[in-house]
């Protein structure tokens, strides 16, 4: 097979090309098995080649598979958007379908923007993120995105959002400890709208465990209330970004419902249809939608493919399949189960300096030195090393690098299906001390 004109991540990089995948498994050309750790890009929430839901794109593709949403609404997106009502905390009640995570924060960017506009405050137009945080790869989520790396060649063409340190314990960036801290990072945000000046403010952007730019962070107890809090008092909208913690992936239906504090504003995507369409959303909440619906009538945004039914059925045959089989609590005990497996690891491993997470979103971050937490050079590359070790031996994990020189570790996420049991835990960290021990045996 030619294969040349297919453009890679990586162009000169071998790549094996996937068969067929069947639980938290997948199976390439070869025949290799590996196990698919990260579920993808944390989005294989329910496990490969779900008959359900293959039954379920076939009944509607036989019905309809494309409608222009200006033109007709229909059942399946109409469902979804009732069924992520349910889902998703307080009164964020009002869905737009989307296509990708990406398109779904700037979404709630425009949202944001548009809120203020119809609120007659036209000059709230900046939206605050953190360092180390991700929102997206197109320029306005990019623009959102404290990820250095992937910001770097686009730069002058982003707007100059990030200005809040991120909840980062363990490179806690005021060499501080929770609680004799009394969450100084959440206080960043409060010095930050008042430096910049709310006027100019629309929104506080924030994944709830922040995953690909700092493997699976999660801020301490109060955090978001705090940040809830300073958002209500300089009137900001507070956006959950939920694109990878989500969808039960956390242990609850949205991360953020660890805390007690209601975004204004959710994106949701990866999970929800767990990698069986391209769907995602912008969750909206009542008070949001009221001065849009009294005003302009119209969000000013879509695509072409927004609320696509056959992509609408997927997500909302994969979320009534997460219900049905209690993925959200397997979530939560299993995750459980792994973080105690890999702080096992960690202690005999000088390698691995870190263990966090939050469910079935765990992180594993390496250092050269545990005593000092000094991180290895960026140029030893030491989280390709891990993946690329792991991958050889048959299992999938997922990088998760800041992309800053002495300032953070390298990471992974290991975030296998919702799905996965005891046994396949067991598996999945065996696999993955063999590769840690092989890459530390190398650099240490
Ligand atoms: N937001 C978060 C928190 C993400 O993790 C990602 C992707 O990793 C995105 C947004 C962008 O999603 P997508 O890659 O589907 O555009």
């Amino acid at each position: 097979m030619n294969e040349s004109c297919l453009i890679k991540p990586l162009l000169n990089g071998r790549y094996p090309s996937v068969e067929y995948g069947q639980g938290i498994y997948l199976y390439d050309s070869d025949g290799k098995k590996y196990i698919d750790g990260s579920s993808g890009a944390v989005t294989a929430g329910i496990g490969h080649g779900v008959k359900e839901i293959a039954a379920v794109m076939k009944e509607q593709a036989e019905k309809v598979s494309f409608v222009y949403r200006s033109q007709f609404t229909n059942k399946p997106a109409e469902q979804l958007a009732l069924k992520l009502k349910q889902w998703a905390p307080g009164n964020v009640n009002w869905s737009f379908f989307v296509n990708s995570g990406s398109e779904a924060t700037e979404t709630a960017m425009k949202v944001a923007i548009q809120y203020w506009q119809e609120k007659k405050r036209p000059g709230k137009t900046k939206i605050l993120s953190r360092w180390m945080s991700y929102h997206g790869i197109t320029i306005g989520a990019l623009s959102m995105s404290g990820h250095v790396e992937r910001r770097a060649r686009f730069v002058p063409l982003l707007e100059d959002f990030p200005t809040v340190e991120p909840p980062y314990c363990y490179r806690c960036s005021f060499n501080n400890n929770f609680p004799e801290c009394h969450l100084l990072c959440a206080d960043q945000l409060d010095r930050a709208i008042r430096r910049i000046g709310s006027d100019h403010i629309a929104a506080f952007i924030a994944e709830p465990i922040i995953g690909a730019s700092g493997a699976a962070l999660v801020p301490p107890p109060g955090y978001y209330e705090q940040i809830k809090e300073i958002c209500l008092s300089h009137d900001i909208l507070f956006i959950a970004d939920e694109v990878m913690t989500g969808i039960g992936r956390c242990g609850k239906k949205f991360a953020i419902d660890h805390w007690q504090a209601v975004p204004d504003i959710i994106a949701a995507g990866k999970g929800m249809s767990a990698g069986y369409a391209p769907i995602a959303a912008t969750i909206i909440s009542d008070e949001v939608m009221e001065p849009i619906q009294n005003g302009s009538k119209l969000i000013m945004s879509g695509h072409t493919y927004s609320a696509n039914p056959q992509s609408a059925a997927i997500a909302l045959a994969v979320l009534k399949y997460i219900e049905n089989h209690g993925l959200i609590s397997n979530a939560a005990e299993k995750g459980n189960e792994l973080l105690q497996k890999l702080n096992q690891l960690k202690q005999n491993y000088p390698l691995i300096g870190d263990v966090r997470g939050m469910g079935m979103l765990t992180g594993v971050e390496f250092v050269a030195n545990r005593g000092t937490k000094q991180p290895f050079s960026r140029v030893i590359n030491v989280t390709k090393l891990i993946i690329d070790k792991s991958m050889e031996k048959g299992l999938l994990v997922y990088p998760a690098s800041s992309g800053i020189e002495g300032t953070a570790g390298d990471a992974v996420i290991i975030a296998p299906p919702l799905t996965v049991r005891s046994e396949e835990i067991a598996e999945l960290v065996t696999v993955f001390e063999e590769a840690v021990k092989e890459v530390q045996a190398e650099l240490l």
